[in-house]
């Protein structure tokens, strides 16, 4: 045993022994790992039991492992992706109807955006301000098991001050004694997994000046969630603000620095305090991509997750739209400067999680291109997109990596993502919890789909 074990300690430093007594698990054997904390690992086998991974091992030290069989030669397995900035659609649709007042949630829309995560390989999201009667009950189906969705982390409404950004998704709190009341009733009814705030007074690109949060208020509402337990975000843009919100507490950013190009300065805090933040490029990116390159939409991803019907608007009377807009102008000048603010706080050693403000799993995949776009390595896009972002929610410790113990949310892959990001879409498999996802059965908006691997 002592042989073995040292044996297995000079391999890699992952390696966990086979345990006894599996349940009926699924055994993955001679793969490569891929994940974004260790080194690329050839031939190993991954064992599930239950909704956990049980082990990971050299496919040569792998012995009687129960479960059903898949072969995984030539073959990636990466952890699940994820997303800490969506909203989920059927709730409100900020990029069609800026100033419109919602109709009642469409739960369909929903349902139908969740099953794109899955198909996509985005195995938990964060929604970070929603309509609570839409995002709520979707997350309660999810965590029951009723429905095929990703893992379901949000806010429930999102707080700011009276007018501020984000206003009309929001709680609003123009005094911490005063509106306490509110707070309690937000945490108890709604029992948001991450608070959101935004520090917004706007006044950049073609926006007029809003009002702003004050800063104490800010931090009165930050200490109030985390002496409760809640993890924090806030909405923010510029440089300014960042420092403002993360000397005010706050856990994490939902925004990278999209105002203009970040100070050398403002690199090395990152660097140095770890903040995490959502790297939200693909919001930036999306009306000079629709105006420019409209034939996006006939990847698989998209024709798969959006409704021809969609897809046909979206092209003609949308894009007709976004042409004329000036903040798709002011777009095409600025999303550069955030992907190059991204890339320097990463280069640095800042933690940069992954996120769209976005509510599709083809999006969350465009994320992961504009930040290889971006000039970051594929392997460090990946850790961006699990583990960091496992970070972001407080949850590395279960999720995020292959690693015996942690959740079993796992993609499997017929070509190498640390060779070409592409490849993370070349997915033939996607497990939630243990559980093998039958693409056949998800409710996508382009109608069903068959499985990517025969069983
Ligand atoms: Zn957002």
């Amino acid at each position: 045993m002592k042989h073995l074990c040292l044996l297995m300690a000079l391999t890699a430093g992952v390696i966990f022994p086979a345990q006894a007594a599996q349940g009926l698990g699924v055994v993955i054997e001679h793969v490569t790992l891929i994940d974004g904390i260790h080194a690329p690992q050839a031939d190993m086998t991954v064992a599930t039991d239950g909704e956990r991974i049980a082990t990971v091992t050299p496919s040569a030290l792998a012995h009687g492992l129960k479960g059903r069989r898949i072969d995984g030669r030539g073959r990636y397995l990466m952890p699940g992706l994820m997303d800490v900035h969506i909203h989920l659609r059927g709730g409100f649709d900020p990029g069609t109807t800026p100033n419109a007042e919602p109709g009642p949630p469409n739960r369909q829309e929903g349902v139908e955006a969740l099953a794109s995560f899955l198909y996509a390989g985005v195995t938990t999201v964060l929604d970070v301000g929603n309509r609570p009667e839409h995002i709520l009950p979707l997350r309660a189906d999810e965590r029951a098991g009723r429905i095929l969705a990703p893992r379901i982390f949000a806010t429930g409404n999102l707080i700011t001050y009276p007018g501020s950004h984000g206003d009309r998704m929001a709680l609003r709190i123009s005094d911490f004694e005063k509106d306490k009341a509110l707070l309690d009733e937000h945490i108890a009814e709604q029992q948001p997994d991450v608070l959101k705030l935004t520090l917004e007074e706007e006044g950049w690109g073609s926006r007029p000046m809003i009002p702003l949060m004050p800063i104490d208020l800010l931090a009165k509402i930050i200490r109030y969630y985390n002496l409760h337990g809640i993890r924090t975000t806030v909405h923010v843009s510029s440089e300014l603000r960042s420092l403002e919100a993360i000397y005010a507490g706050s856990d994490t950013l939902a925004h990278p620095v999209i105002q203009g190009p970040v100070s050398d300065s403002f690199v090395k805090l990152m660097a140095a305090k770890k903040t995490p933040f959502a790297s939200t490029l693909t919001i930036g990116d999306n009306y000079n991509r629709l105006v420019d390159h409209p034939e996006y939409l006939d990847q698989p991803l998209y024709v798969a997750s959006f409704s021809a019907a969609e897809r046909e608007q979206l092209k003609t009377r949308t894009r007709e739209e976004w042409k004329t807009r000036t903040w798709t102008a002011w777009m095409k000048v600025m999303n550069p400067i955030a992907q190059e603010n991204v890339r320097k706080v990463h280069a640095a050693g800042g933690v940069v999680a992954c996120g769209t403000d976005q509510s599709s799993g083809a999006a969350t995949q465009r994320e992961l291109e504009l930040l290889a776009q971006a000039g970051i390595a594929p392997l460090d896009v990946i850790r961006i997109a699990t583990y960091n972002s496992a970070v972001f929610l407080g949850k590395a410790d279960q999720l995020g990596s292959i690693d015996a113990g942690k959740l079993a949310d796992l993609v499997l892959l017929d070509k190498n993502p640390a060779a070409d990001i592409n490849n993370a879409k070349s997915i033939l498999l996607v497990m939630k919890g243990g559980r093998i996802i039958d693409e056949s059965e998800l409710p996508l908006a382009g109608g069903r789909q068959k499985r990517r691997l025969a069983l």
